[in-house]
C-alpha cells in the first residue's frame, strides 16, 4: 500500500492495482493534488460531508475516472440525485462492500454532519489494510476495530478543535494498535495547529509497536 498525503484529510492510497482516494478536499490550502493531476481512480470515499472533506472534489473524481463512489447513505443517494454518478454504493455504519478485491468498511465516528452521520472507513486490499478515523473525538471501541480488521495503518486526526488532539490521538493508537500510524487533519487552519513531532514522541513514550509517519502534503509512503 502507497500513501499519499493530499493534505487536511485527504489521501490517496494505491495498492493491488487499484487507486482509492479518501476525503479529497483538493480546495485545501495546503492542498498538494489538482484536479487536472488525478488521471485514474477506482474508488471514492467520503467521510462526512462537510466541505473540508472533498464530497465536491470526489464526485468530480468519479465523474472523470468512472471510479465508484462509497459513502454513508444519505451522501450516496445525494451523489446519485444532485451528483448525476451511476457508480455508487450507499452503506451504513458497520456495512461492507466488495469492489474487485477491495473490502470497504463503513464505521463510526463521532463528529456532526449535514446529511447522514459522520463516518470512517476500514479498507482492507489482499496486501494490507488502513482506517481511516474521519474526523471523530476519541472512542473507546476502537478497540473493537482492532480486534474485527487489525488494521495495518491508521490515518488519525491529531488537530484538535474539531476532532482529537494528539492526547486522544495517542491512546486511540494504542487502541488500534496498527503497524505505522499517520497524523491528519492539523496545521490547516489556525485553530487546528498542531506538532506531530509531539504526535510522535508521545506514542514512543506509550512503548507502542507502532512506528509514526509524519507526511508533508505531497509526500507517499508505503507499508510494509
Ligand atoms: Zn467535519
Amino acid at each position: 500500500m502507497k500513501f499519499t498525503y493530499i493534505g487536511h484529510a485527504g489521501f490517496k492510497i494505491e495498492s493491488d492495482e487499484k487507486t482509492v482516494f479518501v476525503d479529497p478536499w483538493l480546495g485545501a490550502p495546503t492542498a498538494a493534488l489538482k484536479m487536472e493531476d488525478i488521471g485514474e481512480a477506482d474508488i471514492v470515499l467520503v467521510t462526512h460531508d462537510h466541505g473540508d472533506h472533498g464530497y465536491e472534489e470526489g464526485v468530480q473524481i468519479c465523474k472523470k475516472t468512472g471510479a465508484t463512489f462509497v459513502a454513508i447513505n444519505e451522501i450516496g443517494i445525494q451523489a446519485k440525485s444532485e451528483g448525476g454518478l451511476e457508480k455508487v454504493h450507499t452503506l451504513n455504519i458497520g456495512g461492507s462492500v466488495d469492489i474487485d478485491q477491495v473490502r470497504i468498511t463503513l464505521v463510526q465516528a463521532f463528529h456532526s454532519c449535514g446529511r447522514g452521520a459522520p463516518t470512517g472507513f476500514v479498507v482492507t486490499f489482499p496486501s494490507g489494510s488502513f482506517y481511516h478515523a474521519g474526523d471523530t473525538g476519541i472512542f473507546s471501541s476502537m478497540e473493537l476495530l482492532r480486534d474485527l480488521y487489525h488494521p495495518d495503518v491508521a490515518l488519525l486526526p491529531i488537530g484538535g478543535y474539531y476532532t482529537m488532539d494528539i492526547k486522544q490521538a495517542t491512546l486511540a493508537t494504542k487502541l488500534l494498535g496498527p503497524k505505522v500510524v499517520i497524523p491528519m487533519h492539523y496545521n490547516t487552519f489556525p485553530v487546528i495547529q498542531a506538532d506531530p513531532a509531539d504526535f510522535q514522541r508521545a506514542v514512543q513514550e506509550m512503548k507502542l509497536s507502532t512506528e509514526v509517519r509524519v507526511l508533508s502534503p505531497g509526500e507517499s509512503t508505503s507499508f510494509p
